[in-house]
């Protein structure tokens, strides 16, 4: 794939950039390798006001950084905002937490002293994805780079821009440029930098067969890896459920980012006693809202990233149609090879069709039908995917304990799922392992050393 921004709202490409060649992709990997030696011995005081700045240039940056992730990747300008200023918080929150969460652990034993040592293992790989071009790479760069770690990205090939503005954040903050380095590269390079004994670990986040490649060149060269890959998030709504706030939150979480969000809520789990009401109130929440130009302060929703997701998604919902799903809100792209898809709903998806199995990473609504508590969750754990669930419930006591039987990396009772830094995130089966986010994000990429004193 070529290396160039393209504007999925025009079909026009803006800039087109030749890739890294070789030489220049191992002249930043050597000194990539050299700063994993001295960074380590910055103090976290030091890193942490570096790490503060990089949150106040982002804020002082904030409309540029929207305006390019419009014009990039689509996404309606006040969204763009919001995500950059969700990256300077969590910036501010590793500064701030870092060194407490990576404080020596005192572990009792028969030795005289016996504790926990969090050392950074060096330079790590980022391969990250296009859907939030900010907030993705943040999320791995603020912790690594207080923990001592240094970072290399290779960015989704749709965002350049995107990724040599995260560099330069980094950069003007005043961290040492070799410790956050963008490589321009394709993904056919990804092997051969994970098999370089400089790089120590990856972390990826993207498609389920991007994260299995990458895991397996990883497991070849026993390397760390962290995986955040897709979700079919069940929106679970139960028959003693707040119905209005459910179908208006319901409509939010499928809405996310245009539908491509890997916690965005993908399959709609209903009791049947709701289930009509429910798919009527849902569609007058879709139908409302605005879709037009990413750069348009009124857009609520922009096209897809690429006219190529959009063409596949089409293919995914005609697939399932054709076997037997039911088309409840008719919608998405006017003619193929176009970025622009509106909202669709689809019931009677079954086993066996497209829509039941895959992620549908775009703005199409899937109803089940739940015949009990019991049968709902039968449901919601029939994917191979386990990121994020949501239950809707009048019961909090009824919502804890379903929320305990859901095969999911995070459950959220009567809200839609979300990320923020204090709390855990990743998932379980296909949504891949390890955990971003929180004191354990920042311990993924850091030598856990046992250290007896006899
Ligand atoms: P990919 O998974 O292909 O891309 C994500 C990142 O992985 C990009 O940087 C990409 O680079 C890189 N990559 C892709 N293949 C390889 C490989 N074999 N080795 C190393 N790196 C690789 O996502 P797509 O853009 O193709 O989107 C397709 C689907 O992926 C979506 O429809 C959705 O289901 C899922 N997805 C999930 C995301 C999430 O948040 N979990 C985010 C984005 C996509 P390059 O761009 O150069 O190919």
């Amino acid at each position: 794939m070529a290396i160039e921004s393209f504007n999925p709202y025009t079909g026009r490409v803006l800039r087109r950039f030749p890739a890294f060649s070789g030489a220049k992709t191992e002249r930043i990997l050597a000194q990539a390798a050299k700063a994993a030696r001295t960074w380590p011995q910055t103090p976290f005081a030091e890193r942490a006001r570096l790490m503060h700045r990089a949150a106040a240039l982002l804020r002082e940056r904030q409309d540029a950084l929207a305006r390019l992730m419009a014009l990039e990747m689509g996404k309606p300008v006040t969204d763009g905002r919001a995500e950059i200023e969700k990256c300077a918080l969590t910036c501010n929150y590793y500064a701030d937490h870092a060194e407490d969460f990576l404080r020596d652990e005192i572990i009792q034993t028969a030795a005289r002293r016996s504790f926990i040592a969090h050392e950074p293992l060096g330079v790590v790989l980022a391969v990250m994805p296009w859907n939030f071009p900010f907030w993705q790479v943040v999320r791995f760069a603020a912790p690594a780079l207080m923990a001592g770690n240094v970072g290399l990205l290779k960015h989704a090939s749709n965002v350049p821009q995107c990724a040599l503005a995260l560099e330069a954040i980094f950069h003007d903050a005043g961290f040492p440029p070799a410790t956050f380095r963008t490589l321009l590269i394709g993904s056919d390079v990804v092997e051969k930098l994970i098999q370089d004994d400089r790089v120590m670990a990856v972390t990826l986040t993207g498609s389920e067969l991007a994260g299995s490649k990458v895991a397996a060149a990883a497991g070849a060269a026993i390397k760390k890896t962290v995986l955040e890959l897709g979700g079919s998030d069940p929106f679970i709504v139960l028959a003693d459920a707040d119905l209005a706030l459910a179908a208006q939150t319901a409509a939010q979480a499928r809405m996310i980012n245009a539908g491509q969000s890997c916690i965005a809520a993908k399959r709609f789990i209903v009791h049947r006693s709701i289930i009509k009401p429910f798919i009527s109130q849902l569609k007058i929440h879709l139908l409302a809202l605005r879709t037009g130009d990413p750069l348009d302060e009124a857009t609520q929703y922009g096209p897809l990233a690429r006219p190529d997701l959009a063409d596949e998604l089409t293919q995914q919902v005609e697939d399932s149609v054709r076997a037997g799903a039911k088309v409840e809100l008719y919608g998405g792209q006017s003619q193929p090879g176009t970025a622009l898809f509106r909202p669709m709903i689809i019931s009677n998806v079954k086993p066996g069709q497209r829509a039941y199995a895959e992620e549908l990473f775009g703005p199409v609504a899937i109803i089940l039908e739940a015949r009990d508590d019991d049968d709902a969750i039968r449901l919601a754990n029939d994917s191979r995917f386990g990121l994020g669930a949501a239950i809707w419930t009048q019961d909090a006591k009824r919502g804890e304990a379903l929320a305990r039987r859901l095969e999911a990396g995070a459950v959220f009772v009567n809200s839609m799922v979300k990320s923020s830094p204090e709390m855990p995130f990743g998932g379980v089966k296909k949504s891949g392992y390890g955990r971003e986010l929180s004191h354990l994000g920042i311990r993924e990429f850091v030598n856990q050393k046992s250290i007896w004193i006899g």
